[in-house]
């Protein structure tokens, strides 16, 4: 008997994807070398969408799970998932916002060389171990703050301190990008490189870990607390070097490095911005996309709700939700005092800056003056780079909010 009924392609036969089920509920698409988190109705249809040679076919295959029609699966089709395929990039974009001059400075095979020796730092003893080495840390602290930051050196040595403090920078965050790594190692995970990018000035470093979605959560965990490791461990190395010497210059920057180490190491931990620390609640409390679920949680308390939201069918467990609840909450806490801080910090650079201009003609030139001139320079150029980046997130925020009230 002869078809004669038009067939719709099937346009997914033209991408060479896989997808795969890791545990219940959680179903991976991988494209390109690059992995994303898909609901299980999105996994059947590409699933089935291998072998069906039409959507016809496909609507067919499917009608166990769904009842659906041939028009609206090609619309899930063409506008959920075929983006994906044809920019993968766009995923990646979104994530290094803001950051430049993006490099890979080591590669998997070298990676592997320098982590492999310090992975047995994260075996089956590793949680108690951070524990002994996070208690030191603080006890070292108490003990020697007095120690720390007494020294008394000249003004150019000061600055020599700190610069030789930002270059320690690098190797603080390439020795936590190699405790990532060692860890992932040890967890049966190949890190494939690690690179380099900046923040305006301030450096920061990653390692490419696309394989740790196979990896438990407990795994997980532990591979983004490792960086963290390491860096503990420096600062026990730091405090040492701080007592053992006597030289001024020496201890100055020691301090100095204690002191940008020490702040990496809160600044890592603080789970609001989308450093380990994010990573580490996420995965502890197995809820994915933290950030987007908190906003929308926020979203959903300023305005009605979409009937035909397909999020709010996903049941969350008690405990998810008062988790995503009380992070909710002091994620809105945490925005405000830094938006508070920053309003400060303009306010009063604006302050000295015109104490400055006032005072400019009876000045005179010397080393600390012009200190404090290249100071306040420095300032509001950092000030003006920062308006004229975040200008636009900050009005796309307002407009995005003007519509929310519109709906
Ligand atoms: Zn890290």
């Amino acid at each position: 008997m002869m078809n004669n009924q038009q067939k719709t392609d099937n346009s997914l036969l033209n991408y060479d994807y896989t997808v795969s089920c890791i545990s219940k509920n959680e179903y991976i698409l991988s494209y390109k070398e690059k992995y994303y988190k898909i609901g299980e109705f999105v996994y059947q249809i590409l699933l089935e969408g291998k072998k069906a040679n039409s959507l016809e076919d496909l609507v067919i295959c499917l009608g166990n799970n769904a009842i659906i029609t041939v028009a609206s699966l090609k619309e899930i089709i063409d506008t959920k998932i075929l983006p994906v395929f044809k920019s993968p990039e766009t995923a990646l974009k979104e994530q290094t916002g803001g950051f430049w001059m993006k490099r890979q400075i080591l590669s998997s095979k070298n990676t592997a060389v320098l982590a492999r020796p310090i992975s047995f730092l994260f075996g089956s003893l590793f949680y108690p171990l951070f524990l002994i080495l996070l208690f030191f840390n603080v006890w070292l602290y108490y003990k020697t703050s007095d120690s720390i930051s007494n020294s008394s050196i000249s003004q150019a040595y000061e600055i020599l301190a700190w610069f030789v403090s930002y270059l320690s920078l690098f190797i603080i965050m390439f020795v936590h990008e190699l405790g990532h790594a060692a860890s992932a190692i040890k967890s049966g995970i190949k890190p494939r490189s690690i690179g380099l990018g900046f923040y305006t000035i301030m450096p920061a470093m990653y390692t490419d870990l696309t394989d740790i979605w196979r990896l438990s959560s407990n795994k997980k965990v532990k591979i983004n607390l490792s960086g963290i490791f390491i860096q503990l461990i420096i600062n026990i190395l730091i405090v040492s070097i701080i007592n053992l010497t006597d030289e001024d210059l020496v201890q100055s920057i020691a301090s100095k490095i204690y002191f940008v180490n020490s702040l990496l190491i809160i600044l890592n931990l603080v789970p609001f911005l989308k450093f380990d620390g994010y990573w580490i609640l996420s995965d502890f409390f197995g809820i994915p996309n933290l950030i987007p679920q908190s906003d929308k949680m926020l979203m959903d308390a300023v305005t009605i709700k979409d009937p035909f939201d397909e999020e709010d069918n996903i049941k969350k467990t008690p405990l998810k939700q008062t988790v995503l609840t009380i992070y909710t909450v002091l994620r809105v806490l945490f925005i405000a005092t830094t938006i508070f801080f920053v309003f400060a910090f303009i306010y009063s650079s604006f302050l000295k800056s015109i104490i400055l201009i006032k005072y400019l003609p009876y000045l005179k030139l010397n080393f600390a003056t012009t200190i404090e001139i290249s100071k306040r320079i420095a300032t509001i150029a950092v000030i003006v780079l920062f308006t004229r980046k975040y200008k636009k997130i900050f009005f796309n925020i307002i407009l995005k909010k003007a519509r929310w009230y519109k709906v």
